[in-house]
């Protein structure tokens, strides 16, 4: 857009650490013509278990959702960047930023030295930390998710697997996702879970083995937080917050890469438009909370409130939702309305189904009651 823009990193090489796995739907790809280099592999087959281990196979028509090498996928978005003229520094930490009248000011450290940069506006895209946030009254988000993941090299021939349950994945869901790359066997296992994501991941991870799944692998893991519900405000005098660092990941699965890069564009029109008119006040960008809201403000709440609901359901009300699903063959009623970037429609849909809407209630009732 004709504008000098500075991208800060703190790690030396863009993309790593991993912190993802990687599944991005195809809209993605097709509405914001993302290079496509970073796909390793696709999501075609997925198989839900239920706590008493009934299942749900899901073999929809088209691949559900690509899988990507997130390294590869950060780095062909690094190289987008610098086509267009941005200037990327790697090993260069922001430890503080601050608004003045004309610009903002930001202190960055790395490789032993310190840099003092200023300009006229501010993007904060660093992930699930609040900081600057808090310190520019935009707030943090409310409600986060407790993610732990790992990889392991081996291969596995079948589906995608989602398991849900308390023991498990308290209030969420855990996954064992097969993926090849460069000619390579992988599988991702991983939960994420409403508390004590560590204990629900060795106690998966010990699912797992039970079932033959994992056989005796060593399992290091790392655990992440995913917020599930945007700051209160995503704008302040000339800054904006984007993507984790805005809240702006899906409850119900977590994801957030379609939807940050999403408000990553609405973010750099608002901007250029702002730079372009010297209107970088608050006022002015109050735009972009606007127009993101307007693409995603539906989707998010809808979904947040299911995900708030589901995650009140014992195991046993699970196992009756999984059983509703079943015999009223509500997968197959919802495979034409299931996108794997848009949820409500689909939440709607299934949660307005009888059998479905008196099971939820049934659920949640006995959640209110005392045990
Ligand atoms: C285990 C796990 C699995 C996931 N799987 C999926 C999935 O399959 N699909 C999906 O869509 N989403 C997934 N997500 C969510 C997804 O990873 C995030 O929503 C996404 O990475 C957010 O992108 P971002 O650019 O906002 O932040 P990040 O990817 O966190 O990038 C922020 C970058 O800023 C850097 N940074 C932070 N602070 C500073 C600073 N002060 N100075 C300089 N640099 C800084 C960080 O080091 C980082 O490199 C997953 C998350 C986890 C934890």
């Amino acid at each position: 857009m004709g504008h000098s823009v500075l991208v800060l990193e703190e790690h030396e090489a863009i993309g790593e650490p991993v912190d993802c796995s990687g599944v991005v739907g195809r809209e993605a790809f097709t509405s914001l013509g993302l290079p496509a280099t970073s796909i390793v592999d696709e999501l075609r087959r997925v198989e839900l278990i239920a706590p008493s281990g009934a299942t749900i196979e899901y073999h929809p028509a088209q691949p559900l959702a690509y899988l990507v090498d997130r390294t590869a996928f950060d780095r062909s978005l690094a190289t987008l960047a610098r086509d267009a003229g941005a200037t990327i520094r790697t090993s260069s930490r922001v430890v503080d930023l601050q608004t003045e009248r004309s610009g903002v000011t930001l202190d960055v450290r790395g490789d032993g030295q310190q840099l003092h940069v200023s300009a006229k506006a501010a993007v904060i895209a660093g992930g699930p930390r609040y900081r600057f946030q808090e310190s520019l009254g935009m707030g943090r988000p409310s409600r986060y998710l407790r993610t732990v993941q790992t990889e392991l090299p081996m291969s596995y021939d079948g589906e995608t697997k989602v398991f849900f349950g308390r023991a498990i994945a308290p209030g969420s869901f855990g996954w064992f996702l097969p993926i090849c790359r460069q000619g390579a066997q992988h599988v991702k296992v991983g939960v994420t879970a409403t508390a004590e994501s560590q204990t629900a991941f060795l106690q998966f991870v010990a699912h797992l083995q039970q079932h033959g799944l994992l056989n005796g692998h060593r399992v290091a893991s790392k655990s992440w937080m995913i917020p599930i519900r945007p700051l209160a405000r995503t704008f302040a005098e000339r800054v904006l917050a984007v993507g984790d660092a805005a809240g702006q990941a899906k409850p119900t699965t977590g994801g957030g890469l379609y939807y940050g890069l999403l408000c990553a564009q609405i973010a750099a029109e608002t901007l250029s438009h702002g730079l372009h008119a010297g209107a970088l006040s608050a006022a002015s960008l109050a735009a972009y909370e606007l127009r993101w809201n307007d693409v995603l403000g539906k989707e998010l709440r809808t979904a947040l409130w299911f995900r708030r609901v589901v995650q009140r359901l014992s195991d046993r009300d699970l196992n009756v939702l999984f059983d509703v699903i079943l015999h009223e063959n509500l997968l197959a009623w919802v495979d034409h309305r299931v996108n794997f970037d848009w949820h409500h429609q689909a939440i709607l849909g299934i949660a307005s189904r009888p059998r479905f809407a008196l099971a939820l209630m049934q659920g949640l009732l006995r959640s209110w009651l005392p045990a």
